[in-house]
Parts: C-alpha cells; structure tokens; sequence
C-alpha cells in the first residue's frame, strides 16, 4: 500500500509499504481524508524521535473487524492504552504510561491507504457529518480540552494567541461560553477570519499587555508565545500552553512566580464533544481548510503545511 513514512528524519512517499498487521483488538480501517497538523512537521524536523508511518487526524472505513463496526465510516482517538496502569486505572488513560500514539509515538499513523486501530479508539461519524468535517475531529476534540481544563464563563476574559489552524478551533469553541474573547495574531487573513465570525482580533503589534486577561490560551506553536502570554495574563490568571514545541532560552518565567499564574499544558481532548459540536454546525471547519492534496502528492502537501499563509491541508487517501 501507500504510505508516507519518517526514517531518521527523512520524510518519503512509499507505493510498497507492507499492509498493516492487525493484533487482538484492532480494526482494519481505510483512509478517506487525512489532516496535517503543526505536529507532523515538528516530528519530521525530529520531535519524538518518531520512526514509521506518518499522520493522526483522520476519517475512514472500517474493512475488517467486528459485525456492528463493518464498513462504517469512523474517526479515531490517537492515544492507544494498556488500561491496566495507575494513570488507566485513574481515569487518566489518555496519560497511559504504556501509551503508544497513532502516528507520533511508536505506531504507525494514516498517512497511507489503511491503518490498523484498536477498536475501542473509533467513534461512529453520523451522516450530518462530511469527511471533510470529520477530518477535524482530533483538533477539535484538542479544542474542548481547553473548556474541560479551565472553567470559562461569561465574564471570562479570555484571549487565543496564535490564530492557526489550532488557535481558530480554539476560538470558536471559546466563542460558545459567551465570554469576553480576542484573538491576538500576526496574519492579517486569518485575524480577518475571525472578524468574520465575530470573534475580536487583535494585530499582536498593536497589542499592549496588560496584565489583565483572566486566560491566555497559547497556540502559536512558537518558542516565543510564552512570553507573551505571560505580559498579558493577569495575576492568578490561568495560561492554558498548546504549543509542543521547547520554551526559549532566557524566558523570564519571573513573572510567573511573581503573578502567581497557573500554568496549564493540555493536549488531547473529548471526540463526543467535538463529534457533536460539528454534527449541530457549532464550529465551522471547512473554512479553514486551504487545500486538498491526493496521496500521492504528499511531499507538496507538507511543504504546504509549513507555509504560514495557509491554514489546513488535508491529504486525500481514498475515495469514500
Ligand atoms: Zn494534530
Ligand atoms: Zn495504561
């Protein structure tokens, strides 16, 4: 089958890469659309040390596995558990400490034709909901975890640094609570976006920190939107960090101390929330969608990905 896999950082389009082996437990599914995300770019540049199949956000066709689950189309969690550690055993699974992580961590990803996915990873996508929906449900689910970490109401004072394809899920899902919402950015097309959906933008020359947002939600995947956060949050505030990518050196996290802020890292959150936010039309996703690229033309779309005046890039892998 198709595949686009990472050896020692070299990224490469393989037309023979071995079906995948399906253990206990698993299903067979066929890939329709895969999204590229900040992740898989971070993990070609070296992050994780990843070695194998590339990609994690995906909607497909079940091929093999059980009766009720058999050619239904589904998305799938990416965080593959043993259930029997003391994080498993909490309730923590996605926190698993034998955790392997569908295309970042020691499992092949869906950059291909099939993948093979513990059953219990899948969720059914209701027909009011489009592949080209569906795709987004990883980082939408990412977006909820942000409400499900931090309580935010209506007279929350909440700003979203970095207005990418991240940023943007995350403000719309802000937006929801009805609470005091800018988005502070630097690409005046996507601070446009969020005008457009009523969303406040803020051009981040022309920001002046105040110290006064009660929440800062970090999605810039820079080194550098720490720092910000941290001149805008006020004291006892909350920054909720998205970005995986190391801090910069010589960061003053003074501020920190002093201002007593709560410094929150969230990564995976609820598909049942995400799923149903997209079947009730809550959150527009199509619109962040740039471009579609077949399988095959791979290497363009990651170059693509890495371009900052885009926002999703979607691989298409097969018909649905
Ligand atoms: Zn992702
Ligand atoms: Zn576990």
């Amino acid at each position: 089958m198709r595949a686009v896999t990472v050896r020692n950082g070299n990224v490469a389009l393989v037309h023979d890469h071995p079906e995948p082996e399906v253990r206990e437990g698993e299903c067979l599914v066929r890939v329709h659309l895969a999204g590229i995300c900040a992740t898989d770019l971070h993990i070609i540049n070296g992050y994780m040390n990843f070695d194998g199949v590339l990609g994690h956000e995906m909607v497909g066709t079940v091929v093999s596995g059980p009766s009720e689950l058999r050619d239904k189309r589904v998305v799938c969690e990416i965080n593959c558990v043993c259930r029997k550690c003391d994080m498993c055993s909490a309730g923590l699974a996605n926190h698993c400490r034998n955790r392997t992580v569908i295309g970042i961590d020691r499992r092949d990803g869906c950059f291909a034709d099939q993948i093979a996915v513990p059953q219990r990873n899948l969720h059914l996508v209701p027909d009011a909901v489009s592949d080209e929906e569906a795709v987004f449900v990883e980082p939408l689910a990412a977006a909820y975890q942000v409400v499900a970490q931090c309580p935010i109401e209506s007279h929350t004072n909440v700003s979203v640094l970095g207005p990418g394809r991240l940023g943007l899920l995350v403000a719309q899902v802000l937006a929801q609570r009805g609470c005091k919402l800018t988005v502070v950015g630097r690409n005046p097309a996507k601070l446009e976006m969020c005008e457009k959906k009523g969303i406040q933008a803020i051009h981040v020359d022309d920001l002046v920190p105040r110290h006064d947002r009660d929440v800062v939600v970090e999605c810039t995947g820079a080194p550098e939107g720490l720092g910000i956060a941290l001149a805008m949050v006020r004291p006892r505030g909350t920054i909720v960090l998205k970005s995986t990518c190391a801090g910069p050196g010589g960061i003053n996290l003074a501020s920190l101390v002093i201002h007593e802020v709560t410094l929150l890292g969230s990564r995976c959150g609820p598909f049942p929330e995400a799923l149903d936010a997209l079947a009730r039309k809550a959150v527009d996703v199509r619109s962040l969608i740039s471009r579609t690229f077949p399988l095959d033309q791979a290497p363009e779309a990651l170059e693509a990905a890495g371009n900052p005046s885009n926002l999703k890039i979607l691989l298409k892998c097969n018909a649905r």
